[in-house]
């Protein structure tokens, strides 16, 4: 995977620092207590410890070491967590685009000395019961992170991981397949054309299909000029081309050293075990090397530089004249500063976030773009930070005039300064992301530390939050102008600033087509005949390679039997405020009190449902009792860690024709805080603000581009639904909410020039949805806030009841089951039932500017508490390791592909995919051999594995005992479920594969989204949008 330039902006602008407190567990009583009896001088398994420091805010104790014989770091993050994280990183510093740290990430995971079998890493996700296995390529480093609750688990990955990056055999074949290579278009036959192939040649064509991976990618490229940062670390698509195996393994040999290693890890297990087998199996065999892997000071610019690139043109685009993007990017200071980077990265989030910024009153409310550019505020992932701020969806026409808001902003911001008000309302944000508590805390504090750390600044520092924050309300004590000091240095005069902007050019994928196609000329023009027979062969060898049956079994795994049998209860309680169902559920939640609310669809009309969507993304951000949207935003942010609204469509455990819909609202907030949420709660549905059409148009156009961009990126997920739309009831509505036709949707409503029609459907679908006739509640609390919180909701209960209104449901057929499982007549939720339904079959393909293919078909089946429910799921498991894997990404170079099951359907899908109706046919084969029955109980027994690595994932306090509140799957199902999948035969999935997937018996539907297809065009089948 490459991390480039956008994902790692988006994973900062949302690094949270989030707590978890967890139940102990027997074995470790108290990890970060323990960790604190090290000593700074004392020697473990050849390191020696540097530093002990309690971080008690973070509730964990770090350790910093160093490997005594190879000079490799380590820290490790002693915290009573049982998810437990290992990562290991590189500097990765390239010189060229070729994408030789990317390539190196993908091959190194494909066979190493102890694991010669092909692919262990890809065996490992069916051999383990890992939270996460993931390997990233940022700029300057390659990370490679995991994470399990088990303990031998740990060790196990830990030993795959270890010999993968310091004993990878990294075979020719390998970096073929991973990398790139010339192949005949069909391997088996000398005769047809040759072309490129490769994994990762076809993952950064796809990348770059991304107009905002391209602008991102370039304005990276463009501000540090003169060093690793002026390459396309992931790979440039025609660049790609002329990398050398022998460049590989010698990158590998300089960079893939301890001596150039950070090892961090994180939870409750032991340090010393770990540390005793990174040394010995690994660190022990090598001895010190000076990697000179720094990158060096960018040479800061006298003047400031200015330039342009070009896009493809995006019909999804809200408006077809308006596609330019313009953004001028600062250099700053270096990221091991900590205090100063804490300092500009709070400051960036004043200038830009919210309605309150000056950024955002400046550039998005007078409506000259869609939304700020895709690279916007601080980015500290390079070693000196950025700051950038500009607009998309923009005329060309406006450029001079949004250069001209740029420095008038910041002339402004210097003269007045910031309210204190959003000071504190900052500050209490971050209070709010330290005491959440999430699931993937390790892998947060990993991904937060790795710049930094790479750059050899102090992790440690950077973990004391609390220690910045004292420091910089200090500082805004001394000098009320300190902030407004930071802008007039950092921005007003800073030189070495980058106007950048970007312009749709209508032959920009013909000029990429056509230079593909000439760098292809040029390697095939230095072959000789003997090559092209060597090729052909070469081509053979690694389709047979890939067809064999491969051995596994030198790879570590657990066992079926290592599955815990059960599953733990979580109670919750319920109860009622003004008639309206509560659930109660006591969690160690931090001090923290999480809201949430589920309101019935039943009785809206039909012609609103598509507004449904837009209702939620508006109805928390356009003002309400007497506040306006700017006072309702800075109370949200003082009081809460925010409120969302989202549409929900949930499918029945026991009918396939049956389903919830409904939205739901969420919200939660320090204890402090209850009363001002539930009042913001109450203003909301007393009298929200719909009628401000200005703000409307904004908030419409920025949810319009965000999904318009979000297609490159979720393709799949779009072609799944899409396909899955004629087979369920629920499977209609969600294509209406969240798949193609909803992007369409908002697209006419972004074109629209006048928005008061939208504007009367609002309170209309208000007086629906935001109705306590039809609602229920959940609150998740610690025991002591659970009470007062009662009391909170009951009033606010109260108040919002006097509004209640009946409606007439306007389906006809409304089936009640019961929110008590043990009580049949209390309240209940109020499903659809559809019973005259008529599931059809139909292909659907979208033509959209992207060099690559979505693909996916789907199949109704059954819902989740039938007895083959669980066969189901184990098939599709099992066809994605065994066979769908290997043909979709190995032999036709998609990204990804494979099977799930959800919502009772069964769906193949390919991600990024070269091929396009070839993959159905991959599709087809994969029914054929799961038919055949040439698996074993080990297939079987991995698949189950895989499983029940997600079924068993952690879920947080915030989260615990939603399921039942929101679909009615009780513990008891779930448990019911998990019995069905250690039960599920061989025999069992034979049968399902029949039974459901067979040509014949099977209610289908097909979807692809890709470019213009000639085969398609010709058959009359498919449906064409
Ligand atoms: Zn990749």
């Amino acid at each position: 995977m490459f991390r480039h330039t956008k994902a790692v902006l988006e994973k900062l602008r949302h690094v949270r620092l989030k707590c978890q407190q967890l139940p102990r567990r027997q074995r470790s009583t108290a990890a970060k207590e323990k960790a604190l009896h090290y000593n700074a001088g004392q020697q473990i398994h050849g390191f020696t410890v540097k530093e002990v420091v309690a971080v008690p805010d973070l509730f964990l104790t770090a350790v910093k070491l160093t490997h005594d014989k190879t000079g490799a770091q380590y820290l490790h993050a002693a915290r009573d967590d049982p998810n437990n994280l290992f990562s290991v990183q590189f500097r990765t510093t390239p010189m060229d685009s070729t994408g030789v740290p990317h390539i190196l990430e993908h091959t190194v995971l494909c066979g190493s000395k102890k694991y010669p079998c092909r692919d262990p890493f890809f065996k490992m996700l069916n051999r383990s019961l890992s939270t996460f296995m993931n390997a990233f390529t940022a700029s300057d480093y390659t990370m490679y992170p995991f994470s399990t609750q088990n303990e031998k688990d740990f060790q196990n990955l830990l030993s795959v991981y270890l010999d993968a990056v310091f004993f990878p055999c990294l075979r020719e074949q390998d970096f073929w397949q991973e990398g790139w290579r010339l192949e005949n278009e069909n391997p088996t036959d000398a005769s047809s054309p040759l072309v490129f192939k490769g994994v990762v040649f076809n993952e950064m064509k796809g990348v770059f299909s991304d107009n905002e991976s391209v602008y991102g990618q370039h304005l990276q490229n463009k501000l540090y000029p003169d060093h690793t940062y002026s390459v396309v670390s992931g790979g440039e698509p025609l660049a790609i081309p002329d990398l050398t195996w022998e460049q590989l393994k010698q990158f590998h040999a300089t960079h893939y050293h301890p001596s150039n290693a950070r090892f961090f890890t994180y939870g409750d297990l032991p340090l010393e075990q770990h540390l005793k087998q990174i040394d010995m199996e690994a660190l022990s065999k090598f001895d010190r090397i000076d990697p000179n892997t720094q990158v060096p000071s960018q040479p800061h610019w006298t003047s400031p530089r200015h330039d342009h690139v070009t896009c493809s043109p995006d019909p999804m685009a809200p408006d077809q004249s308006r596609q330019n993007t313009l953004c001028v990017s600062y250099m700053l200071g270096d990221i091991t500063d900590t205090f100063e980077a804490f300092t500009l990265s709070l400051l960036s989030s004043l200038m830009t976030s919210g309605p309150n910024a000056p950024f955002y009153k400046a550039l998005i409310e007078p409506k000259i773009g869609t939304d700020f550019s895709s690279v916007v505020g601080y980015d500290g992932s390079t070693k000196e930070a950025s700051f950038s701020i500009g607009l998309q969806g923009m005329a060309e026409a406006d450029s001079e005039k949004v250069k001209n808001i740029i420095h008038q902003t910041i002339s402004d911001i210097i003269a007045k300064g910031f309210e204190d008000e959003r000071i504190e309302a900052l500050l209490h944000k971050l209070e709010i992301q330290m005491k959440h508590q999430s699931t993937n805390f390790g892998l947060s504090l990993a991904s937060y530390i790795a710049s930094l750390w790479n750059h050899d600044g102090d992790p440690v520092e950077l973990l004391q939050i609390n220690n910045s924050v004292t420091k910089f309300r200090q500082a805004l004590k001394e000098n009320p102008r300190f902030l407004q000091d930071k802008v007039q240095h950092y921005f007003k005069e800073n030189t070495h600033r980058l106007t950048l902007s970007m312009s749709p050019d209508d032959s920009y994928l013909d000029n990429q087509a056509r230079a593909e196609k000439d760098k292809l000329q040029e390697k095939i023009s230095a072959l000789s005949d003997g090559d092209k027979k060597e090729i052909y062969e070469k081509g053979l060898q690694l389709l047979d390679a890939q067809s064999k049956t491969q051995d596994a079994s030198c790879l570590p795994a657990l066992k079926v039997s290592d599955i815990a049998p059960t599953i733990p209860i979580t109670p919750v309680l319920m109860s009622s405020a003004e008639g309206v169902p509560v659930q109660f559920c006591e969690q160690p939640t931090n001090g923290l009190v999480y809201f949430r609310a589920m309101c019935s669809l039943n009785t809206l009309p039909e012609d609103l449902k598509l507004y449904v969507p837009l209702f939620c993304s508006v109805v928390t951000k356009m003002g309400c009792g007497d506040l306006d949207y700017r006072q309702q935003a800075q109370q949200m942010e003082m009081r809460t860690g925010g409120m969302s609204v989202s549409p929900q469509v949930i499918s029945d455990c026991s009918s396939l024709d049956m389903f919830e819909q409904g939205v739901l609202l969420s919200s939660s907030c320090l204890d402090r805080n209850v009363p001002h949420m539930f009042q913001l709660w109450q203003d909301i549905f007393n009298s929200p603000h719909f009628d401000d059409e200005e703000r409307l148009r904004v908030l419409v156009m920025m949810s319009a581009q965000e999904l318009s961009n979000g297609i490159s990126y979720s393709g799949h997920m779009y072609a799944v639904t899409r396909a899955s739309r004629h087979l369920t009831p629920a499977g209609d509505l969600h294509e209406s909410f969240d798949g193609m036709e909803q992007v369409r949707f908002m697209k006419r409503i972004a074109e629209m020039s006048d928005l008061t029609q939208v504007i009367r459907m609002l309170p209309r679908i208000k007086k629906h949805i935001l109705n306590p006739v039809n609602m229920r509640c959940a609150i998740n609390a610690t025991p002591q806030q659970v009470s007062e919180s009662a009391a909170h909701v009951e009033s606010f209960m109260k108040d919002v009841a006097a509004k209640r209104k009946h409606f007439k449901a306007v389906r006809p057929n409304i089936i009640q089951r019961p929110l008590d499982v043990l009580s049949d007549s209390g309240p209940s939720r109020k499903l659809v039932n559809d019973p005259d339904f008529h599931p059809c079959y139909m292909k659907t393909f979208f033509q959209l500017p992207f060099p690559v293919n979505f693909v996916s078909e789907s199949v109704r089946t059954v819902p989740y508490n039938h007895e083959h429910y669980a066969s189901l799921c184990v098939l599709a498991r099992m066809m994605t390791a065994k066979f769908l894997h290997g043909e979709i990404r190995e032999k036709g170079g998609a990204y990804g592909g494979g099977a799930k099951m959800g919502g009772g359907v069964f769906s193949f899908y390919s991600y990024r995919d070269p091929n396009s109706v070839q993959t159905l046919s991959a599709f087809r084969r994969g029914v054929e051999w799961a038919k055949l029955g040439q698996f074993s109980q080990q297939d079987i027994d991995e698949a189950k594995l895989s499983i029940f690595s997600s079924v068993d994932s952690p879920v947080a306090p915030s989260s615990k005992g939603l399921s039942v509140f929101l679909s009615g799957l009780t513990d008891e199902m779930k448990q019911g479920h998990r019995e069905r999948l250690f039960a599920v035969t061989h025999e069992n999935i034979l049968d399902a594969a029949e039974r459901y997937l067979c040509a014949g018996h099977k209610t289908c539907g097909v979807a692809i989204l890709g470019p213009e297809n000639d085969a398609i065009k010709k058959d009359p089948s498919w449906v064409v949008k």
